[in-house]
């Protein structure tokens, strides 16, 4: 057999002759080839290892190739490996059952996708037809997935060139303390500014033309902003105050990743419908769903739903979540991701905050921290401005190899980089990762003021 570098370099070529990348200038681009993976690590060809604090896309939330999930799926595999959509099947049972047990309030259905911009795709369209309304309301710092709506949806730059202006979404500014929109000073007064500011949204988009309102519980590669006290309960109050669907999307924060099965939980807050992708089976098979109310489920009790997918609910996906779900319950990962923010990641992450000047604010929850790198901590001036690209970003680009040198794979996003490595990460896994990150921070902090 051939040398494994070979077989790297085989993989590589046969990558940059025919893979097309996404969010990618084709030939900018140096795709790593990765020989395997294991719980919190991955490794290349060459030998080079990795401790992995990116989980993937946030999705690998039982870490890579959890033993009782891979045989769930071989198993799966040889019982019933694929069925139609419109049959009563095992797997697909099962995981709706073991979600909706989970999911908050009366959110007892749950329509499959294949991943989360559709379920957003579909949320929105049930939102419509619900209310028999057109606009959706959603916030610039989020988002929601690359497909039409999904994309539309979303408010940082990837929309910009996608945006279609016909979409029937407005933005609004939900709150973010830090980098206030309403030059708060307090946490309190940013949730009644931000509430003011939906509020005033609404009245000069004419309520009655709003279809939903859709949120992510806490915004995910935006920026981990974890919501003031009272925000989501306040969005809740305008939504029933005035006919509005409230869609929660909890594609990146559900399944365990802010120390809770849904983020909503935090908050005691049950939306109208609710959008979880990733998670769920930790990626392992593509799957992804709506989280239905009664009251929308009753609209379509005797009307047809106008839409759904070949492999809504496949049931190689399915089994995948049963047994990720099982698995999560067994091993007790959602405590474990809690635990790991309230005992390691958070004061190991202040920690570092004190000592380095590039680190402008540490904030999370569970498995899902922000660090916010700054040029000058006085004036929170970004460490590279806003969707920079080439030079410009050169000080995260310099980060990121030195963390990678240090055999720890970042995740980088504009002038943060996000610690969201597996829920089921070790305490002296994390210790590590935070160990590699420090030295990359001194790497960051040369490029401060
Ligand atoms: N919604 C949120 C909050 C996400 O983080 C993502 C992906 O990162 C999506 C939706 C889109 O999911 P997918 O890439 O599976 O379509």
């Amino acid at each position: 057999s051939q040398p494994l570098s070979q077989t790297g370099a085989a993989v590589k070529a046969a990558d940059r002759a025919h893979v097309f990348h996404s969010w990618s200038a084709q030939d900018l681009i140096d795709p790593l080839a990765v020989a395997g993976a294991e719980g919190s690590y991955f490794w290349d060809y060459e030998g080079n290892r990795y401790l992995d604090f990116t989980s993937g896309l946030v999705f690998t939330n039982i870490g890579y190739q959890h033993p009782k999930v891979v045989a769930a799926i071989q198993e799966q595999a040889g019982k019933l490996v694929t069925f139609a959509p419109g049959f009563a099947v095992e797997a697909r049972s099962e995981a709706a059952r073991l979600i909706a047990e989970r999911t908050p309030g009366d959110l007892d259905k749950i329509f499959f996708t294949n991943g989360g911009a559709e379920a957003v795709e579909n949320a929105v369209r049930m939102a419509r037809l619900h209310t028999g309304r057109h606009k959706v309301l959603s916030a610039y710092r989020s988002y929601h997935g690359a497909t039409s709506t999904a994309i539309n949806v979303t408010g940082d730059p990837r929309r910009w060139p996608s945006d279609n202006g016909s979409a029937g979404v407005v933005h609004f500014w939900a709150p973010f303390l830090y980098r206030s929109p309403f030059h708060a000073e307090t946490e309190e007064q940013e949730c009644r500014r931000a509430l003011q500011h939906l509020e005033d949204t609404i009245a000069f988009e004419g309520p009655a033309t709003i279809a939903a309102i859709i949120l992510e519980t806490v915004p995910g590669t935006a920026g981990i902003m974890v919501p003031p006290p009272g925000y989501l309960a306040g969005v809740r109050e305008i939504c029933d105050r005035y006919g509005i669907v409230f869609v929660l999307d909890e594609v990146m924060a559900g399944f365990g990743r802010t120390g809770t099965w849904f983020a909503a939980e935090h908050w005691g807050v049950t939306p109208d419908l609710m959008t979880f992708a990733k998670g769920v089976n930790s990626g392992y098979v593509p799957l992804g769903g709506v989280a239905i109310s009664g009251a929308i489920a009753e609209t379509f009790a005797r009307r047809p739903y106008p839409g759904g997918l070949t492999y809504s609910g496949h049931p190689l996906a399915c089994a995948a979540a049963v047994a990720t779900i099982n698995v999560m319950a067994e091993e007790g990962v959602v405590e474990h991701a809690a635990r790991l923010g309230e005992t390691v990641l958070g004061p190991g992450l202040r920690e570092l905050a004190e000592r380095h000047p590039s680190v402008g604010e540490v904030r999370g929850l569970g498995a899902f921290w922000a660090v916010e790198l700054v040029r000058d901590r006085e004036t929170r001036e970004p460490l590279v401005p806003y969707n920079a690209a080439g030079e410009a970003n050169a000080p995260m680009a310099a980060f990121a190899a030195a963390a990678k040198k240090n055999g720890l794979w970042p995740f980088v996003n504009m002038n943060r980089t996000h610690v969201v490595p597996a829920c089921t990460i070790s305490e002296a896994e994390a210790k590590e990762g935070l160990a590699a990150l420090d030295e990359a921070l001194s790497v960051a902090d040369e490029y401060t003021v």
